[in-house]
């Protein structure tokens, strides 16, 4: 199956569903990156949407974006899909409440740690055409 690369238009157009806080996927609220281990994923109730990994790209950066001054566990720290870790991430539908999550996995010295967010359409960002003012 031909998995396809999303973009931030994509993200943020995707259907979101009207309340966040109706889940009870065994992940968790997850507003901001949150560690999972690979049981609590499921599997089974998660529909892929797309990747935000261009395959063009063979490293993609770990710079991150936070112009506002967030960082990488703030719950209200911008998208943007070419940035860190965004940039590596798989973008999955939830069954049963219809949420857009983004996981990726984190590749330690000794382990692989499994990171998922909620994406939340208000968030998502652009930064190419926000820079160059
Ligand atoms: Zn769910």
């Amino acid at each position: 199956m031909k998995v396809s690369l999303l973009d931030d238009e994509v993200l943020r157009h995707l259907p979101q569903p009207s309340s966040t806080n109706t889940c009870t996927c065994a992940v968790g609220a997850c507003t901001a990156w949150e560690s999972i281990t690979e049981d609590r994923w499921p599997a089974a109730q998660m529909q892929a949407l797309g990747t935000l990994r261009d395959p063009d790209i063979y490293e993609p950066t770990f710079e991150e974006h936070h112009p506002s001054g967030t960082r990488y566990d703030s719950a209200d720290a911008p998208v943007s899909a070419k940035h860190f870790p965004y940039n590596r991430c798989d973008v999955f539908r939830c069954g049963p409440c219809g949420r857009v999550l983004m996981c990726y996995t984190e590749f330690g010295g000794y382990y692989v740690d499994h990171r998922v967010r909620e994406l939340r359409a208000s968030l998502v960002v652009n930064p190419a055409s926000a820079d160059s003012e």
